[in-house]
């Protein structure tokens, strides 16, 4: 077998040497060998809080409550993570519209679509229609250059099954279904990222763009390595025609991958179940690795097809807008499981990327982490304990120990942030920037952790302490209180922001 670092080129790297030249032209006066002493703050927001509470109050708040100087507006996604009112069920903040908005939310592009940037794509009609022709980036560039402040387009791999279009672009999972997400290989998938990056980036004056996809491989989904529900093995993606080929081209066997694949969903069931094998779980589960590499090589190939979108991302703003910042938001799982921080390799991402925005909100970052041990102790380490499984887990993620019931009602500690700046300054090396996103009221369970104004500030400070050259206050401003944001703007103060 082979296992290739580069994807089959495609018709849509047409051109990429000349992309290169210009990439590298412009990586070479990048602010990262030329640091600005001001530290980027950032925050992220939704349309609906400019809408809801007027483009200039909102900025004000912003500027004098957290020390902003860098909108992460959230220009396009289809979920309630990054766009949108107060989640229902959590309590609404202390400003905005008083009641939720589950009934009008639809998503997609918040700003304009212009039709030319999407030639090679079936995903035409993503406007989101919430706010009926609004568009966003209209609305808040002019005001938020007028007082300096910067804006980044933010959008996520995040996408509803009702868009026109979308269906041959869906991952196949596999018991050959369809399912939610769209699989990377995908040229009209790529080509739709590609056209959206540069649509933002030739359209609209902006000063910077970030991705982010929340996602990993099947065999990291598979033995439930994450912190959400309970695993569905068959449920893993993605098998569809063209991860198939790919796999072949990399000498992997589908068949036996896919063999694999469901003696793995077999294993996990039984697992999740209680039956514990004669040899116990985990040699069990090793076992399967040994019969079938293929597990392992598929989850690369994935992994792959996510990572190849982020150059794609890179290439097409560099190549559009001169001088554009390109970020990468780096998912919570990569702080709760060391199967998923492998496949984060800061060094590698770090060659296309400006800034990566690591994930490392501690407050909710404590029941998560509680709810991953849980959900990996339920598969392959079913034979450890869960105290123990998490003292081993906080020894090979380099955490201090906390009890499970420290964690959920108090969360992961600021020392969790630096520690993880630094690690990520460290593998990175000066090749790009490194923001930490910083939790403000992020929703946990109802005896779960709650933000306080001294968290926000004690992980800010941790995080501008560690080295960090800003810090991005996540994940959305409509879930936010004032008073907490203004914890992180008090420790911006103090670094002379
Ligand atoms: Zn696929």
């Amino acid at each position: 077998m082979t296992f290739d670092r580069e994807l089959p080129r495609r018709t849509f790297l047409k051109g990429a040497a000349a992309v290169a030249a210009s990439a590298s032209l412009a990586r070479s006066s990048s602010a990262a060998e030329n640091p600005t002493p001001q530290k980027m703050i950032g925050i992220q927001v939704g349309a609906v809080s400019f809408v809801d509470e007027g483009v200039d109050q909102v900025l004000d708040i912003f500027h004098e409550r957290g020390g902003v100087n860098t909108i992460c507006l959230a220009t396009f996604t289809y979920g309630r993570g990054i766009a949108g009112r107060q989640i229902p069920g959590q309590p609404l903040p202390d400003h905005g519209k008083q009641e939720y908005d589950e009934k009008q939310f639809h998503g997609g592009n918040y700003a304009t679509p212009h039709p030319q940037f999407y030639a090679s794509t079936s995903l035409k009609q993503t406007r989101a229609p919430d706010f009926g022709s609004l568009d966003i980036l209209e609305q808040v560039l002019p005001r938020a250059k007028k007082r300096g402040m910067k804006v980044h387009c933010w959008y996520e791999d995040v996408f509803r099954s009702d868009i026109p279009g979308v269906q041959p672009l869906q991952e196949i999972d596999l018991e050959g279904r369809r399912a939610g997400t769209l699989c990377a290989l995908h040229p009209d998938y790529r080509n739709f990222l590609i056209g959206l990056t540069e649509d933002y980036c030739k359209s609209y004056d902006i000063d910077g763009v970030m991705w982010g996809s929340e996602r990993q491989g099947p065999l990291n989904n598979a033995i439930g390595a994450y912190h959400g529900g309970r695993p569905n093995p068959m449920r893993v993606t993605c098998f569809c025609e063209l991860h198939q080929k790919a796999a072949r081209d990399r000498g992997i066997d589908p068949k036996r991958a896919m063999e694999g694949y469901r003696k793995l969903a077999d294993f996990v069931r039984s697992a999740l179940g209680g039956n514990r094998p004669s040899d116990g779980y985990f040699v069990s589960f090793w076992r399967l690795l040994l019969d079938y590499p293929e597990i392992l090589a598929w989850e690369k190939l994935w992994t792959d097809g996510k990572h190849a979108i982020y150059k794609d991302i890179f290439d097409a703003a560099r190549k559009s807008r001169p001088g554009v910042q390109v970020g990468f938001h780096i998912w919570h799982a990569n702080s709760f499981s060391p199967f998923f921080r492998a496949e984060q390799d800061y060094a590698a991402i770090a060659q296309n990327a400006d800034y990566l925005k690591v994930v490392l909100y501690n407050l909710c970052g404590g029941p998560r982490y509680v709810q991953a041990v849980h959900n990996i102790g339920s598969t392959i380490y079913r034979d450890v304990p869960t105290d123990e499984l998490l003292h081993f887990y906080n020894d090979i993620l380099g955490y201090d120990q906390r009890s499970e019931q420290e964690l959920k009602t108090g969360g992961l500690p600021p020392d969790y942030v630096a520690r993880e700046t630094k690690r990520a300054l460290a593998d990175v090396q000066g090749k790009c920037r490194i923001y930490p996103g910083i939790d403000i009221d992020i929703p946990t369970g109802k005896d779960d952790k709650k933000t306080a104004p001294d968290d926000v500030y004690a992980a800010t400070t941790a995080a501008l302490k560690a080295g960090a050259q800003g810090v991005i206050f996540s994940r959305k401003y409509s879930e936010m209180r004032l008073a907490n944001l203004a914890g992180g703007g008090r420790a911006v103060k103090a670094f002379g922001g």
